[in-house]
């Protein structure tokens, strides 16, 4: 089984639409547009069995319509609470999908990002779309806080050699903001003086490990002693929410300065 990132929205939202394919069957996850898709697959000769959706935004769905009229017999699964009428199977935590014969994937609700956000995991790959970037996370457009910081606690819980695929092409500002949280965190010094994206070229590879999530995204830190110190310097409570958001309000205003 092979996976690559195809980039889309490429020069205004960055995204990564996610092919997994093996032998002449393909998946897609969060197509947000279609052509470069249809081109890939025609290419490798793939079948478009399923369309995983993580959640509503346009930039992970607008691509499905014209997918589904080259493969109609592709079937889109997503989550419950998203309305979208293309979602054919609705899925909720804990269900599982075959992709391929040894390759189930489980859902795993990530709310925070929006209400209807989930994750598809298992022990080779985790798909989090906008709950988890390469060092930051997506922002708050519709859940609560509450259910972000536990979103991304319970990502920080899995495997630390699990190959980690998110949704978006942020990476460097992202790290010029984790530095600024973490000056000190030598992992991450090293990351960033190591970053090179190869961005808008396709990814034949994960975007990394979670341990180096773990190690050096300040989303995954909130509670480590150096990151919770300057939080609550900031105004921040000692409780995973508070932290989380005094962290997430810090990154806004961050974004809206550069
Ligand atoms: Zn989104």
């Amino acid at each position: 089984m092979k996976i690559i990132g195809i980039p889309a929205l490429v020069g205004s939202y960055d995204n990564y639409i996610w092919v997994l394919y093996q032998d002449a069957d393909a998946w897609v996850i969060d197509p947000g547009e279609s052509q470069q898709i249809i081109d890939f697959l025609t290419q490798h000769h793939l079948m478009l069995q399923g369309i995983l959706i993580t959640h509503h935004h346009f930039d992970h769905t607008d691509g499905i319509a014209t997918l589904k009229q080259h493969y109609p017999t592709a079937t889109v699964f997503g989550p419950q609470k998203t309305k979208n009428p293309f979602i054919q199977v609705r899925l909720k935590e804990k269900d599982t999908i075959p992709l391929f014969n040894d390759f189930i994937l489980t859902v795993l609700d990530t709310p925070g990002h929006t209400p209807d956000h989930i994750s598809y995991y298992n022990e080779q790959a985790l798909f989090c779309a906008d709950t988890l970037f390469t060092a930051g996370c997506g922002r708050l457009l519709g859940g609560t806080i509450e259910e972000f910081s536990q979103s991304l606690l319970k990502l920080r819980a899995l495997p630390d050699a699990t190959p980690f695929y998110c949704a978006h092409e942020y990476t460097e500002d992202n790290l010029n903001f984790a530095i600024q949280v973490e000056p000190n965190n030598p992992i991450l010094q090293r990351r960033l003086a190591d970053f090179s994206t190869q961005y808008p070229a396709p990814l034949t590879h994960s975007q990394g490990q979670l341990k180096t999530e773990k190690e050096t995204n300040p989303f995954l830190r909130f509670d480590c002693p150096e990151i919770k110190q300057q939080l609550l310097k900031r105004g921040a409570e000692d409780s995973p929410a508070s932290l989380f958001k005094t962290l997430r309000d810090w990154k806004d205003q961050y974004d809206q300065q550069s």
